[in-house]
């Protein structure tokens, strides 16, 4: 007789505390009665393989990554998609019945959906991007973009060489825009993005000079603590469209509760409502 066993998933990080993770999917699991549970689950560096490979045999299905560890489940993953290669980190793994751990990426599709359910006729091929920052959360925003067809990325980066390493990788779509230069590109610009961590709570000021920004740019934050930052505000009040970064992270949830619950979940304003509470 096969046993009954309670799907379980959850969020691998250090720290991992401050994770909206938990409270997502556990909205989702109630919002649509399936039998399962969703943990913080804290893990360091050296532990990490031994936890990976000892999850599916305690009834999990699945995890989600996050710092310090997206970059290191590539080593331990045995299949890993190709725009999580590309991107070079995972942020979703899914244990697979044969035993094998899949590890994909599902950032850019987070970053995509959020400006296409707030800006329903936003158009990345009509007109050049501006993306601010080149760490991890800007491969996989450049990634996407490229996907969607976005003729020209201007890409600033206070570090100028990281800006210059990702030009390499991704091609000639990608002009490198100098960081105190950058206001000068945004005449011109169909969507302006921030993935730096500026303007994060406990972290400075975003404070390129914007009066270049155009009525009608799309112009949006990956940071959503706090969810209006000063890039959104000044923004609107040039007349532009700006979507907050808190879509990002709900929609970058989906493809990993349809993975592991065989249900697609929604985001609605229920979905968001739960995370801020
Ligand atoms: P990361 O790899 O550490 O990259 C940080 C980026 O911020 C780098 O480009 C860095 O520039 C820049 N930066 C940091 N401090 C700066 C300063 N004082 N002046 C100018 N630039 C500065 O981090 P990440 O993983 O890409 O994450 C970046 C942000 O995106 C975080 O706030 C994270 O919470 C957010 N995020 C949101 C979502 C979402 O779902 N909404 C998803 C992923 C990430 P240098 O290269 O010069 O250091």
């Amino acid at each position: 007789m096969t046993e009954h066993r309670i799907p379980l998933a959850g969020v691998i990080g250090n720290p991992v505390a401050h994770s909206r993770s938990p409270r997502l999917h556990r909205h989702w699991l109630r919002t649509y009665g399936i039998e399962g549970d969703y943990l913080p689950l804290h893990v360091t560096e050296d532990h990490l393989a031994q936890v990976l490979r000892a999850l599916p045999h305690m009834g999990f299905v699945g995890v989600n990554v996050t710092i310090p560890h997206k970059v290191a489940v590539l080593q331990i993953a045995d299949h890993i998609s190709d725009r999580a290669t590309l991107i070079g980190a995972a942020n979703t793994l899914i244990f697979r019945k044969d035993g094998k751990i899949h590890a994909d990426n599902t950032d850019g599709y987070g970053f995509i959906s959020n400006l296409r359910q707030h800006v329903p006729d936003w158009s990345p091929q009509s007109a050049p991007s501006v993306v601010f920052g080149a760490g991890g959360a800007a491969r996989a925003v450049i990634v996407s973009l490229i996907d969607a067809g976005a003729p020209l990325i201007h890409l600033a980066n206070r570090t100028r060489p990281k800006a210059e390493a990702l030009r390499d990788e991704f091609g000639a779509r990608i002009q490198v825009v100098d960081w105190v230069q950058a206001g000068n590109v945004l005449e011109a610009a169909g969507t302006v993005i921030n993935t730096t961590s500026l303007g994060m709570v406990g972290q400075s000021e975003f404070r390129v000079p914007l009066d270049g920004l155009r009525p009608g740019t799309v112009v949006t934050d990956l940071v959503y603590t706090p969810l209006r930052t000063r890039l959104l505000d000044e923004a609107e009040a040039a007349g532009c469209i700006t979507v907050d970064g808190l879509g990002m992270l709900l929609h970058q949830g989906v493809p990993g509760f349809e993975r592991w619950f065989g249900v697609r979940p929604e985001v609605n304003d229920a979905t968001r409502a739960a995370v801020l509470a």
